[in-house]
């Protein structure tokens, strides 16, 4: 018997092949009738025999091509008519401008397998893509998302290519950047002052001179990047010095998963993230020995990998025989990375020894993302390219909220319906170069998902140069959110919750009610307003922004609080190693309140303890001293931990570090290892922390705790204290589809601001 059925899908299903998909399963099962794009998704009529019409139901959300995120399918009964063929109709104007742009995604397969077949007509060539990869949101000025409103509108397609875009049978049919090497974009090699230089082949030119030990940027796709051989330790120093970046790790981007089994260990969901179509930089721990240059990630015990994603970085690793390259963002520390040839000669120059170029512009930058796998989790460090535009989903419809976020790793987020869309990583809006990237951003996400925000969320913090681009905007309402309450709103929000939970938020750094520097916060928190319900103990930061980049300060003041005058009797390295003429005039300027804000940062007490065992007085890069603290645990079990009090402050508690740092203190007399304080450091938080969620519940009868801040990145902390609450019969929720720290901010923004004007 002919059955016809309406089949309504939404989500990403759009510019991602979905269309040819459906016409091949439907051809399959000799099923006839019709797919067009609409504003939520497609819709689809299928008419047939019952049976292949019910197999085509159950297959449709099965055997999805590769970049599709279907959110709902909806099927219904339709009356059968004289159709007898299959066809893709045209969309209606309008309709795809509501649909969801898909994120850069790595070279596919296929792809890859055609690159380097030298009987097909795309051998070797840098710009091969098609329906299941290639460039999308970098490549789009704005929707609906076709070739002229993409930085492929420059080149017309030769008759071979059209004939592949025009064909529902084929892989790239409706390929918006679609080209050959008849029609395409092309590589240049340039020199350092930006003269193209004359080669048979630049890639393979720019292979060898790698190979040779050279500084080369290459042009990837959300912007250069600055390669150098990562088996050459003189070149990874060159390259430190060039770019200015002391100690901060790199990233290194190997020729294979066989290669980055060389240097690292990984199971398989670290294997999953290395091949995902995302393409993130995995963090991962290292093998040693292995032949990366140790300079690459000094101090750390993890290395910062990921694999080729375009086919220019395939070609590269092909022609050069280096196992691993370090391929950090093209530009001087903290600045935003360089998308355009110009641009990266003027900025780069000095950098980079040549230029690996082409004519595809990006329109908008995107650095790489970073990820972790921990208790069997992805988590986010870095939520940038091959994540972004895909949207959060969220467990409730939101109204237009755009979310400026904070002021370091700044990300920027815009609500419609059950969907927040994080914008890519724009990092520390500390430079002029930082603000218009910001300003590139929001204009940008606003036009490509054609939302005109009613409500605007920004930090509360007075200086930050989000909140002050907030406050200069007019006819829109406005909404201050506090920055932990921002925290564990994105928790909540990321995980669909609703009501009033338990929320840890530990970080380094964000603005309180009371005017002083929160960090080490628990909150009972919903999503429009929060309770304080503990914190730690508020000690004076000897300097200001000086005690984040001088851990040595925190420990001084640390001391001088919990033992006073004594501090100089404590026979401990640290105390001998200090110089007591500086450390005393520190000590006149936090009693008189001189530039020594207070701060219950949870941050400040990670450099604290870090300084005072030796590990780093002083930093390059944020959270370094937190982070090698971590890295010094070693594998014992161990779970000595020092205590911390928990002193009732109204209807709350103060978290009072006192007998913490008593035994640390005596555990350095005896010259205990840094690694094992560490630990029993460790092991204190957590040990406290349960106590204060118990106390908590009591009080409260909330079982659901929130873990988020940027302390969180911490896998010892996040999984040692997961496993204890748990164990402890909470219900534990953490980060995984946006990042712990400020990355995230957005989001929780977002989500407090909504509910504060309903
Ligand atoms: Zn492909
Ligand atoms: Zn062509």
């Amino acid at each position: 018997m002919e059955v016809r059925k309406g089949i309504e899908v939404s989500g990403i299903v759009q510019g991602v092949g979905f269309r040819p998909y459906v016409y091949r399963l439907a051809s399959e099962l000799n099923l006839a009738g019709t797919i067009a794009n609409t504003a939520a998704g497609v819709t689809i009529e299928v008419q047939g025999a019952n049976d292949a019409v019910a197999s085509f139901v159950t297959r449709l959300p099965q055997e999805l091509p590769p970049l599709a995120r279907v959110t709902a399918v909806a099927v219904r009964d339709l009356p059968s008519n004289g159709d007898r063929a299959f066809r893709i109709l045209p969309s209606r104007v309008g309709d795809e401008h509501r649909a969801l742009i898909s994120p850069d995604v790595a070279l596919c397969a296929d792809c890859l397998r055609e690159l380097f077949d030298p009987a097909d007509r795309r051998y070797r060539y840098p710009f091969i893509n098609c329906t299941n990869c290639g460039p999308r949101f970098t490549i789009v000025r704005e929707i609906p998302y076709d070739r002229a409103r993409t930085s492929m509108a420059s080149f017309r397609m030769c008759p071979a290519c059209q004939r592949e875009y025009d064909d529902p049978a084929d892989r790239r049919f409706h390929a918006q950047p679609n080209a050959c090497w008849e029609c395409g974009p092309r590589v240049e090699l340039w020199d350092g002052h930006g003269i193209c230089i004359e080669a048979a082949d630049p890639t393979r030119a720019a292979a060898e001179s790698l190979k040779a030990g050279a500084v080369v940027a290459v042009k990837g796709l959300g912007g250069f990047h600055l390669a150098a051989d990562a088996t050459n330790p003189a070149t990874v120093d060159c390259l430190r010095e060039r770019k200015r970046r002391v100690g901060k790790p790199f990233a290194i981007m190997a020729r294979d998963l066989a290669c980055a089994e060389q240097f690292c260990y990984f199971d398989d969901i670290g294997r999953a993230l290395l091949l995902s179509p995302e393409r993130p930089i995995v963090l991962l721990p290292k093998r040693q020995p292995n032949s990366v240059a140790e300079s690459v990630a000094p101090g750390i015990r993890e290395l910062g990998v990921f694999l080729p994603y375009t086919p220019l970085h395939h070609l590269l690793f092909a022609d050069g025989d280096f196992p691993a390259l370090v391929m950090t963002s093209g530009n001087l520390s903290e600045e935003p990375i360089a998308i355009d040839n110009r641009e990266a000669i003027a900025r780069l120059a000095g950098l980079a020894d040549f230029f690996l170029v082409h004519n595809r512009d990006i329109l908008l930058r995107c650095d790489d993302s970073v990820v972790r796998a921990s208790g069997g989790r992805v988590r986010q460090l870095r939520r940038s390219r091959g994540y972004v535009p895909v949207p959060v989903f969220l467990g409730e419809e939101l109204p237009p909220v755009l979310a400026v976020g904070g002021e370091l790793k700044n990300t920027i987020c815009l609500t419609k319906g059950r969907h927040a869309f994080l914008s890519q990583h724009i990092g520390d809006l500390e430079n002029l170069e930082s603000y218009r990237f910001f300003e590139e951003a929001v204009h940008h996400l606003k036009s490509i998902l054609l939302i005109e925000p009613k409500l605007l969320a920004y930090d509360a913090h007075p200086d930050y140069f989000s909140t002050r681009w907030a406050l200069a905007q007019s006819g829109v309402e406005r909404v201050d959110v506090q920055h932990h309450h921002a925290h564990v709103a994105s928790c909540m929000a990321e995980n669909h919750l609703e009501g009033k939970v338990i929320g840890f938020a530990l970080d380094g750094t964000g603005y309180g009610t009371d005017g002083h520097v929160w960090g080490g916060e628990v909150l009972v928190a919903a999503y429009r307003d929060f309770e304080r319900a503990a914190h730690f103990s508020y000690v004076p930061m000897p300097g200001g922004a000086a005690a984040i980049h001088e851990p040595w300060r925190m420990a001084v003041s640390y001391l001088s609080r919990h033992f006073g005058e004594s501090l100089w009797d404590l026979r401990i390295p640290f105390v001998e190693r200090l110089d007591r003429t500086r450390a005393e005039v520190l000590l006149r300027m936090t009693k008189r309140g001189v530039n020594s804000p207070l701060t219950s940062s949870c941050g400040r007490l990670f450099d604290a303890v870090a300084a005072l065992v030796g590990i780093r007085e002083r930093v390059t890069y944020e959270a370094q001293a937190a982070i090698e603290l971590e890295m010094a645990i070693g594998n014992s079990r161990d779970d000595t931990g020092y205590p911390l009090a928990l002193v009732p402050d109204g209807e709350g508690w103060l978290i009072d570090t006192r007998p913490m740092f008593e035994a640390l203190v005596d555990d350095l007399r005896r010259g205990l290892s840094a690694g094992v304080i560490s630990q029993s450091f460790h092991n204190g938080l957590v040990e406290g922390f349960a106590r204060l969620a118990a106390l908590l519940r009591e009080r409260t009868e909330l079982i659901r705790v929130c873990l988020s801040g940027g302390t969180f990145q911490n896998v010892y902390l996040l999984e040692h204290l997961r496993a204890r609450l748990e164990a402890e019969r909470f219900e534990v929720f953490t980060h995984s589809e946006v990042p712990a720290g400020d990355g995230g901010l957005s989001l929780g923004q977002a989500l407090v601001a909504a509910h504060r004007m309903r």
